[in-house]
């Protein structure tokens, strides 16, 4: 028995110490597995096949198929199911699941779901500009098992990633695709903390339907801000479009900042093959706010969020 890596993985069992990372995010989870070859092989196990189960599960009678699925179809899974995949601690379970489809592939996975017991109940509804937040998707097709509902989103273009950088919030910038998990504020996110995203606003305002996020998030237990500063604590070493959390800082989707782990590979891998075409789309964005604490100089920065084809 390996004794230097720590109690958890030497000395309980493996139901104990698998119950023990339910309580973990993510970035907790990729944290603990770098201290020891033995905790690297026991979390990402878990990783890859409970929690991916525990998330998926309730959604899909076959998890690897409908993986199998998303990859076929370059398709990711995002939102609140996203998120509880990262963190599944809070009081509360995702109600329906997002799936993120490129246009051109959209009446094939809803082929695929018809297959595994899902009938539509709300066909290709177009999401009104109003409502879309600047979204970078323009409808939406409902189905449902009878229990569960899925929520297919027809991304705008080839990149079913695109909308993702969009998001009202930075906390549920992530998702999952057949073969990684993609965060890109694990550290925030991991103490409940979210900064907005000004590429959801429009004409300068949240809409509706973002306000309503925002209050969803707060019972949730996040705390919401426009800018990492806004946090108090120790903002000594900000700097201000330079922090990979300032909102004024370009960020993209291999940087530093992100957190990318493959569920099959390896943790903390940036995965370059083509096996996950998803995740080898390149993005780019900007949160955006009109002051900084430590930038007033800089004065108002526009937000974006851009996504290769
Ligand atoms: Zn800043």
């Amino acid at each position: 028995m390996n004794t230097n890596c720590g109690l958890l993985v030497s000395r309980c069992s493996v139901e104990i110490a698998q119950k023990i990372c339910g309580y973990l995010t993510v970035q907790d989870i990729v944290l603990y597995a770098s201290t020891a070859r033995q905790n690297y092989i026991a979390f990402h196990d878990y990783l890859g096949t409970k929690r991916l189960r525990d998330t998926i599960g309730p959604f899909v009678p076959n998890v690897p198929r409908f993986l199998s699925a998303l990859r076929t179809h370059s398709s990711v899974v995002s939102g609140s199911v996203a998120l509880h995949f990262f963190d599944p601690a809070g009081n509360w379970v995702p109600e329906d699941m997002d799936i993120y489809v490129p246009s051109e592939r959209k009446k094939k996975m809803l082929r695929f779901l018809e297959t595994i017991g899902y009938y539509v109940v709300e066909r290709g509804r177009i999401v009104p500009p109003a409502y879309q937040g600047g979204c970078g998707f323009y409808s939406v097709t409902t189905v449902c098992n009878g229990s569960k509902n899925i929520d297919v989103i027809t991304a705008i273009g080839k990149a079913s990633i695109a909308p993702i950088f969009r998001f009202h919030l930075s906390a549920v910038m992530n998702f999952l695709s057949a073969d990684s998990f993609f965060c890109a504020y694990p550290t925030l996110t991991t103490e409940k903390k979210a900064i907005y995203n000004k590429s959801s606003f429009v004409n300068g305002e949240p809409s509706p339907s973002t306000v309503q996020a925002y209050i969803k998030y707060a019972e949730r237990g996040y705390t919401l801000r426009r800018s990492p500063t806004e946090f108090g604590g120790d903002i000594e070493g900000h700097r201000c479009r330079r922090s990979l959390l300032c909102p004024l800082t370009v960020r993209n989707n291999f940087d530093a900042g992100c957190m990318i782990v493959s569920l099959r590979g390896g943790l903390n891998q940036v995965i370059h093959t083509q096996s996950d075409r998803v995740v080898c789309k390149q993005a780019a964005w900007q949160l955006g706010d009109t002051h900084c604490k430590t930038g007033d100089k800089y004065g108002s920065t526009h937000a974006f969020a851009y996504v290769k084809d």
